[in-house]
């Protein structure tokens, strides 16, 4: 069993990623009983692996503490979601791997150059540093005491021409002979009022396909890419390399605003307690009722449809 333990969630972070809505919530660095207090609760109901997120979980000088105490807790594997800026710090980094914890960090490249990632993460100016240059630098550091390191991208107007730079400098980055490189690319989920989605970073999930496609026909074959959240036919066809997390059965039909179609959330948790926020809801549209691969899709999201709607998108039908 998995669970998400959120260590500076709603807190801080020194970057300012162009969709993040974090950017909106006040700093708040969590106390180490309140962190105590989460991996508790996630120890007692059975996760044996847990991921540590939220703005940014690196910026946390006790992360080797909290990262050691779950290991002491028998946690199995401890992922750790953060830009890795502070990992451009040996020392801290070396702290992280002396916990002797079994941790994979997933940390993000949104292109492929300094213009490319500082643009997106938004962190240009001198008093912000270099994200870009922090989290390359942090990269090399973790390659080099043996930290695994899981690449991420996620696509952007400003990076679709350069997903396959993107990947190759991961591969060249984290390739040590031989070894699988493993690197996941998302849509970046819409996580921000509808209005804002009509800012020009905002690249609709319905034109990703050409630039996925791109992607995973030029990969080295040693890299195990991963596409998350991208319907089948955004691609073109069915792939493995698709990864659909949080799958389960629509229930409940919505109408779109005027002109989309009617669609059906697709995404209602099965415990009805447990709320998917407005903009993390999918939703299945026209030509999904007749599609061979609905019970594996999880369709697009809501505020996409109704913004972009899906004209350019088929069903499989064989
Ligand atoms: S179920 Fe809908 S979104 Fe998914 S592949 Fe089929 S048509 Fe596309």
């Amino acid at each position: 069993m998995t669970g998400i333990l959120t260590l500076n969630g709603r807190r801080t972070c020194m970057n300012k990623c162009v969709f993040c809505p974090g950017q909106r919530w006040p700093n708040r660095v969590l106390t180490w009983s309140e962190a105590i207090n989460d991996a508790n609760t996630l120890i007692s109901i059975g996760a044996t692996e847990i991921t540590i997120g939220g703005r940014d979980p690196g910026e946390w000088e006790k992360l080797p503490e909290i990262v050691e105490y779950l290991k002491n807790a028998g946690i199995q594997l401890i992922r750790i979601r953060t830009h890795g800026r502070t990992l451009k710090n040996l020392e801290f980094v070396q702290r992280l791997k002396d916990t002797g914890a079994l941790i994979t960090l997933d940390t993000p490249l949104y292109g492929s150059t300094e213009e490319i990632h500082n643009k997106i993460t938004q962190s240009k100016s001198s008093s912000l540093g270099n994200a870009f240059q922090d989290t390359i630098q942090g990269i090399k550091n973790c390659v080099k005491v043996g930290l695994p390191i899981s690449g991420y991208t996620g696509l952007t107007q400003g990076n679709k021409e350069d997903i396959n730079n993107i990947l190759n400098l991961y591969r060249a980055l984290l390739s040590t002979g031989e070894e699988i490189t493993i690197i996941d690319i998302s849509s970046l989920v819409i996580k921000y009022p509808v209005k804002l989605l009509i800012q020009n970073w905002c690249l609709p999930t319905k034109d990703m396909g050409p630039y996925l496609r791109e992607a995973t026909h030029a990969c080295d074959p040693k890299v195990i890419l991963t596409i998350h959240e991208v319907p089948y036919c955004v691609y073109g066809s069915y792939t493995p390399l698709i990864y659909n997390e949080n799958l389960c059965k629509p229930r409940k039909s919505i109408k779109g605003k005027k002109s989309s179609p009617a669609f059906i959330i697709a995404n209602t948790p099965s415990d009805p307690s447990q709320q998917i926020p407005k903009f993390l809801k999918r939703a299945y549209f026209e030509e999904c009722f007749n599609c061979n691969l609905r019970q594996q899709c999880m369709g697009l999201p809501v505020y996409e449809l109704q913004l972009f709607g899906s004209s350019n998108l088929r069903a499989f039908r064989d």
